[in-house]
């Protein structure tokens, strides 16, 4: 069943019985396995690209050393491995900072400040991936305000819009679009990329999932972009929905209440 219990006896000085009694702990002890997991999964995660850094630092001083036309290519690959631990611990900072984390910090944004400050964020992705974007608001506010935890939502934008960038093997046309109706926005970014597998589509939220690592544009994630994205918004009280098509693309919706 799963269930833990922690089963203590009593005897009672007064009288010739003794008590048992059952403690549920099931609570605790997923809670627990849930950590440990957490730990191993960052140790291990990060100690490749550290071995990367520990084996091309030798041959790089032997480079040195040789005077040979390496030098370059390994600061290189160093350089990336470095990239690589920093991206998975501002992954990592993130979901601790926003797991189970319910409260809100609500304030008036324009929409077009809000995704123009997230896009400012990925300026490099972008322009590397020559990336063609379009935006897009329906609002009820002529002047497009939203009430929202700003923070929050500009992060959720940003994972999604980063891997919209990324999972894709040609030039990224991405359209982001902010809509609303009675009780909730709705926040929609479609891409051209290379689409998720049906079989995939619950699972690409978990912590540390990661689609088939030999796809083609196999960029060095955590694979928590997407558990930070569905943190935040279950604590929002919010849901997200996912359409795909392999090999056309894929329109993730984020629906939060008013
Ligand atoms: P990461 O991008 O660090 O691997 P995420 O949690 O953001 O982690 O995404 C999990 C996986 O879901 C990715 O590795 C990728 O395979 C897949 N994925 C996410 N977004 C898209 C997308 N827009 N198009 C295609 N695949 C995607």
């Amino acid at each position: 069943l799963n269930k833990y219990y922690l089963i203590e006896s009593y005897r009672l000085e007064t009288e010739p019985s003794i008590i048992i009694s059952l403690r549920d702990i099931t609570i605790t002890k997923n809670f627990e396995k849930i950590q440990k997991d957490f730990i191993s999964n960052v140790s291990h995660e990060l100690k490749t690209p550290l071995t990367n850094i520990k084996g091309y630092t030798i041959a790089l001083e032997e480079s040195i050393e040789n005077k040979d036309d390496n030098v370059k290519n390994f600061f290189k690959i160093i350089n990336s491995n470095i990239n690589k631990i920093d991206n998975l611990i501002y992954d990592f900072l993130n979901y601790s900072k926003y797991e189970g984390f319910k409260i809100l910090n609500l304030s008036y944004i324009k929409a077009e400040e809000l995704i123009n400050e997230t896009l400012f964020g990925l300026t490099l992705l972008i322009n590397n991936k020559n990336a063609k974007i379009q935006t897009n608001f329906m609002l009820f506010d002529e002047n497009h305000y939203i009430y929202i935890d700003v923070e929050k939502i500009k992060l959720v934008m940003k994972n999604l819009i980063e891997n919209a960038l990324i999972y894709s093997s040609k030039k990224p046309e991405i359209n982001i679009e902010i809509l609303e109706d009675e009780n909730s926005y709705i926040f929609k970014i479609s891409d051209n990329g290379l689409g998720i597998p049906e079989e995939e589509r619950d699972k690409i939220f978990e912590k540390f999932y990661r689609v088939d690592k030999s796809r083609p544009m196999n960029f060095s994630g955590s694979g928590l972009g997407l558990s930070i994205v569905k943190e935040i918004v279950h604590n929002y009280n919010g849901e997200i929905k996912l359409t795909s098509e392999s090999g056309l693309g894929s329109t993730f919706y984020v629906i939060i209440p008013k």
